[in-house]
């Protein structure tokens, strides 16, 4: 049995690169967008309060039904299969990355550029800030180079947040608000955040996720989404190295083969499930799976890994007023801009990012004996126990990723369609792995001396083993030979199939990601456009 559906673009997955993408095409052309998203509709806006409450009451999950339960990867991965994608949780932190970031191999000698700079990507970088709605402050040039200002006013400090900068700043790391996706005035039809700090299921619309962005769209009626249906496989034409197909079922009707015709196809999976819908898709001269004669499909997964340490400071925080929000620096990113420190060892380059902490110093209604606390009491109570305070401070650090960090087909574990699942193993080239314990050792330090200066301890300090932000997988390239798409997110095998955002990443970074994730797949809708005729009026 089998059902078909037809459209000029299929996008496959529903998350923000996918958002980036039909938003884009859809504004500015007559093209007809069919989005398929394995995941479900969770938590729709008009139910989020009263989640949110249950949350707040019961601990109850405010997001049900945002994984599919036999859809998994050996490894560490975020489970997130929903309508929205991985930021329908996200925390809304979007720094852009910094041109070291695209230029590895011209600036250190290791490694590889990537095919676009960040003077390409910067329009790219603002199109997504204003389609998100990011609220930002202009940090000091030239840490933080950009086009034009930011779309919003930066999200206020707070009191607390005023006293770190102060300490941070006089000890010579110059530090502003960190740029995020709430919205300090009102956004294409959203709320303004009302700093209420429940930023994992936020009630107001304030904060973006991708599931307003479809909304939107399917009410002036320019996609179609279907939910609940994942794409098993892409098939080639006869004779030829187009992509005719996408093939999928819906949980709803698992005995019917859904196949999607389309001239163009966009693979807008995240980083695990995009390479791994390739090697699912193995056929024909592409016996290792579809765009991959170089052999890249899979490899080069990359990400970043952070140190963090808890400060001890002699003076006075009240924390717990928007304890969410959190301060930046590319000080340590743009090593060599004017004014940066240097490159302590080789090539390596970290974020820093200052937070309050609430720990054992938020007030609170009941004190440790289980007492109420009332009027002048709780004020003493809390008073006394924020006579000193406590920072949280982290630093992303740049990883270059091996060619055999990868996603692969899993040898035993199979999914209720009986498809292999993918197998998560992330790896350091030498080179990183090689200077791995200077650069956490040299962070560790860099922290002790902030603590020395306003005279605090560090009361711990832990380095994470696991890669945040994770992309690659189909690595972007001039050269078809160790790439699998170029610059605009075209494979080069097979010129009507585009994979877009995470996995087309060279390198992780050394910061979050997703903002550049978005700008790169803009980028690609502009390409995927040029097929099709542009709107007579925008
Ligand atoms: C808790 C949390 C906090 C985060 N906070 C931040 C942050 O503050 N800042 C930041 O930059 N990043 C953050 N991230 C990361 C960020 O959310 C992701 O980088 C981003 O959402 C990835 O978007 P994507 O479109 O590439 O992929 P995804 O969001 O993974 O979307 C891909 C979609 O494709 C669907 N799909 C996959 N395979 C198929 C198939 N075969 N058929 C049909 N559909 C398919 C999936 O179900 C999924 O919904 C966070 C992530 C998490 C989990
Ligand atoms: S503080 Fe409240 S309103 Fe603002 S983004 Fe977070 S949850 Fe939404």
């Amino acid at each position: 049995m089998s059902r078909i559906e037809e459209a000029d673009v299929v996008i496959i997955g529903g998350g923000i690169t996918a958002a980036m993408v039909a938003e884009k095409l859809t504004e500015e052309h007559d093209v007809d967008v069919i989005i398929v998203e394995a995941g479900t509709h969770s938590s729709p806006f008009d139910d989020r309060f009263a989640h949110r409450q249950r949350y707040m009451d019961y601990g109850e999950n405010p997001w049900p039904d945002d994984h599919i339960e036999d859809q998994y990867a050996d490894g560490i991965m975020s489970r997130s299969m929903v309508v929205g994608g991985q930021a329908l949780h996200w925390g809304g932190t979007t720094p852009r990355y910094t041109p070291e970031d695209f230029r590895h191999h011209s600036m250190f000698g290791i490694h590889q550029d990537w095919p676009v700079d960040y003077e390409t990507m910067d329009p790219y970088y603002q199109e997504a800030e204003e389609r998100i709605g990011i609220a930002g402050e202009q940090g000091p040039e030239p840490l933080d180079p950009r086009g034009a200002p930011y779309p919003m006013p930066a999200v206020p400090l707070s009191w607390t947040l005023e006293r770190l900068r102060e300490w941070v700043n006089e000890a010579g790391v110059p530090t502003w608000s960190n740029p995020v996706s709430k919205n300090t005035v009102p956004w294409r039809g959203r709320n303004v955040c009302q700093r209420c700090d429940t930023c994992n299921v936020c009630p107001t619309g304030a904060k973006y996720t991708p599931e307003f962005s479809f909304q939107q769209m399917l009410a002036a009626g320019r996609i179609r989404l279907h939910p609940r249906t994942i794409i098993r496989r892409l098939e080639l034409a006869d004779g030829s190295d187009q992509i005719h197909a996408a093939v999928g079922r819906s949980y709803d009707d698992p005995e019917t083969d859904v196949i999607y015709r389309a001239k163009t196809f966009v693979l807008a999976a995240g980083y695990t499930w995009s390479p791994h819908l390739l090697l699912l898709s193995a056929q024909g001269r592409f016996s290792e799976g579809l765009a991959n004669s170089s052999g890249c499909v899979g490899r080069y997964m990359a990400g970043h890994r952070n140190v963090g340490a808890m400060v001890d400071l002699p003076m006075r925080l009240l924390p717990g007023m928007f304890f969410g929000h959190s301060l930046i620096s590319k000080y340590f990113q743009r090593p060599t801009a004017a004014g940066g420190p240097g490159l302590p060892n080789g090539f390596m380059r970290h974020d820093f990012r200052v937070w309050e902490s609430t720990a054992a110093r938020g007030p609170r209604l009941r004190d440790e004996a289980g007492s109420l606390l009332l009027g002048d009491d709780l004020m003493a109570d809390w008073r006394t126990r924020t006579a000193t305070g406590t920072a949280r401070l982290r630093g992303y650090y740049d990883i270059i990723p091996d060619r055999d960090s990868r996603v692969s087909l899993h040898a035993s574990q199979r999914n209720r369609f009986g498809d292999p699942l993918p197998q998560l193993d992330f790896r350091d080239a030498p080179v990183s792995r090689d200077l791995r314990g200077a650069t956490e050792a040299s962070i560790s330090a860099l922290f002790e001396r902030l603590a020395a200066a306003a005279g605090g301890t560090v009361t711990r300090t832990f380095a994470d083993e696991t890669q945040d932000h994770p992309g690659g997988g189909c690595r972007m390239g001039d050269d078809a030979s160790d790439s699998v798409v170029d610059s605009w997110g075209r494979t080069h095998d097979h010129d009507n199939l585009f994979v877009v955002g995470a996995p087309t990443m060279v390198s992780g970074g050394c910061n979050n990601g997703t903002l550049t994730f978005s700008a790169l797949s803009l980028r690609s809708a502009e390409e995927i456009g040029r097929e099709y005729p542009a709107h007579a009026t925008p």
